[in-house]
Formats: C-alpha cells, sequence, structure tokens
C-alpha cells in the first residue's frame, strides 16, 4: 500500500517541500549483483532499505567495498536494481520513457569526491555551471562577457539578449549560493583550489533545481580544514533550500556534523540505522561499535 501522502506525482510534490514528514526517497529492499572478473558473483548491496525525509540528512557509513557507492547509483538510477526498487516522491525509477527518467534525474543530483574531474579543463566555471542548467539560450563567453555564440536562445537576435544575460545572472546566484563571487566565472578548473572546485560543483549540483543531493565522500579528497568549511556549506544549503541529503562517508566524525541519522554498512547490508546521536551513544551492532573506536 502507497501512503497517499506520499504518492503525489507533479515535479514538486507540495508536501515534499513543505514538511518534514514526506519521504522523498524510499529504497525497498534493493538487490545489486556483479560479476567480477573471474566469473563470480558479488552481490554489493543486499536488501537494502530506507527512507530520506524531506529536508533531512541521512549518513551512509562504512568501510571501502561495503556498498555505499553502488547504493548511491543505484538511488540515482544509474542503473537498476536486481530486486526492489527505489521510489521518488512515491514514483517508481524507471519509467518508460528516456525523458521521463531524465526529468527526474534533475530532481536528484550527485556530488562526489571530485565531480569537476571529467571536466573538460578548457571549460569555465560559468560554462561548467551554465550547462547544467539546461537547455537554453548560449552562455556568454567568459572574455569580457562577449556571446561566443548568440543564436537560437537570444531572443530578437541582440547580441545581450535577455536569455544569456538572466543565464549568466543565474550562474552568478549560483556560484553566491556556494559562496563563491562573479570572480570565478572566467576561472577553469585548474585554477581552482580542491574547496574552491567542490564549491562550483555543488553550484553545478544546485543548477537544475534538485529536491535531493547525494553526496559520495564530498569531503574525502579535502584537507580538514576545507572539510569543516563544505560540510558547514552543504548544512546551510539544506537548511536555506530544504534539500534532502544522502551523504556518504567512510568518516564517522564527518557524518555526525552534517546527519539527523546513519545507517551503518558491512557486506553490503545495513547493519544498524538510527539517529545519529543514538547511534554514537550507544551503537547496537558490534560493528558500529568497531567504526566507533577508530573515530578520534
Ligand atoms: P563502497 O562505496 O562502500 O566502497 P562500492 O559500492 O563501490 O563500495 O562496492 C561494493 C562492492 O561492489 C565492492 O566489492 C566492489 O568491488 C563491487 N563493485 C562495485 N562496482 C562494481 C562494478 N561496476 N563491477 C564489479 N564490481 C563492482
Ligand atoms: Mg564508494
Amino acid at each position: 500500500l502507497v501512503d497517499p501522502a506520499v504518492s503525489k506525482t507533479g515535479p514538486r510534490s507540495p508536501g515534499a517541500a513543505a514538511g518534514g514528514a514526506v519521504d522523498v526517497v524510499q529504497v525497498r529492499a534493493v538487490t545489486k549483483t556483479f560479476r567480477s572478473l573471474d566469473g563470480r558473483r558479488r552481490t554489493a548491496v543486499d536488501d537494502v532499505s530506507f527512507t530520506l525525509a524531506a529536508g533531512e540528512a541521512l549518513g551512509l557509513v562504512g568501510e571501502s567495498g561495503s556498498g555505499k557507492s553502488t547504493t548511491a547509483r543505484l538511488v540515482l538510477a544509474e542503473f537498476e536494481p536486481d530486486a526492489g526498487s527505489v521510489l521518488l516522491d512515491g514514483e517508481p525509477w524507471s519509467g518508460p520513457r528516456e525523458r521521463d527518467r531524465r526529468a527526474r534525474r534533475s530532481r536528484i543530483q550527485l556530488v562526489d569526491q571530485d565531480p569537476l574531474g571529467s571536466f573538460d579543463p578548457r571549460f569555465t566555471v560559468e560554462q561548467v555551471i551554465a550547462e547544467a542548467l539546461g537547455p537554453g539560450a548560449p552562455v556568454n563567453g567568459s572574455e569580457g562577457g562577449r556571446p561566443e555564440a548568440p543564436g537560437s536562445g537570444v531572443r530578437g537576435g541582440r547580441p545581450f539578449g535577455s536569455g544569456a544575460g538572466a543565464r549568466r545572472e543565474r550562474v552568478v546566484e549560483l556560484l553566491a549560493a556556494v559562496g563563491l563571487d562573479a570572480g570565478f566565472l572566467v576561472r577553469g578548473p585548474a585554477r581552482l583550489s580542491g574547496g574552491q572546485r567542490q564549491r562550483v560543483a555543488i553550484a553545478r549540483a544546485l543548477a537544475p533545481g534538485p529536491e535531493v543531493l547525494v553526496c559520495d565522500e564530498p569531503v574525502s579528497a579535502l584537507d580538514v580544514t576545507v572539510q569543516a568549511q563544505i560540510l558547514a556549506l552543504l548544512a546551510r544549503l539544506r537548511r536555506e533550500a530544504g534539500l534532502s541529503l544522502l551523504f556518504i562517508s567512510h568518516d564517522l566524525g564527518v557524518v555526525r556534523q552534517v546527519c539527523d541519522r546513519v545507517a551503518v554498512m558491512k557486506d553490503g547490508a545495513i547493519v544498524e540505522i538510527g539517529e545519529v546521536d543514538a547511534v554514537f551513544r550507544a551503537p547496537r551492532h558490534p560493528y558500529t561499535a568497531a567504526l566507533l573506536a577508530a573515530v578520534p
């Protein structure tokens, strides 16, 4: 039976935006098995279930190989589970049409360890973020605001059309939301520090206006002081934009700073899930206790 509160359709269910009672993501008994090079099957995710409420931050911890990233990719619908299902606002992920799948994907975005790593180094920050805004007016070139390719999206054929201007404004807004000024528009990824790269990556993830951010080890490549800044940024975005976070880390200390609840994964299964404070105070599973012992 589907709870009517979570069976609403539409790109933004009002219930999901307003209250904390609605589960934005429901992961129901998902299993995913990979066949390794030697032909043996290995169950990466084994009968995993959890929910993510609107505005909630749920941590997913566990050692390397425990199935965290595979769970993230199932939630992002990068591939189908062998069994079980993932629902977004009560709707199953895999729609009949690719167009529907794409529309859903803009509602749930990924930030991983180095999201800009795959970007052409010749791209500017403005281009990286504007690309994620979706189809529309061409983006102004980086040299003094001169458009490189005024065209289809620019109304009236004016070289400085309102479409391009509005897009740049939106990019500047997104940069501001992650604590970067407009001076960063013209920078290339190579001229960014690790923390700045991650801020740009978060701005890019915010561009389609997602409800959910899946963060897969988002601060693992960063120095501790920069880690703290990015964690504070994610916490603020969650508060201000009402984002829900699925926050994955092998580091329980980091999860404690960001999350309301935490799920502990071991060998593809969730061995414990609960309020962060409670799990820290009194872990119920010996594996959780062992993980906690490693937290400074
Ligand atoms: P974590 O993110 O917790 O380190 P992963 O989800 O990446 O764990 O991996 C879980 C298990 O699944 C590991 O044993 C890993 O080797 C295996 N695995 C993940 N992706 C693939 C894949 N594409 N092909 C084969 N095995 C995979
Ligand atoms: Mg991983």
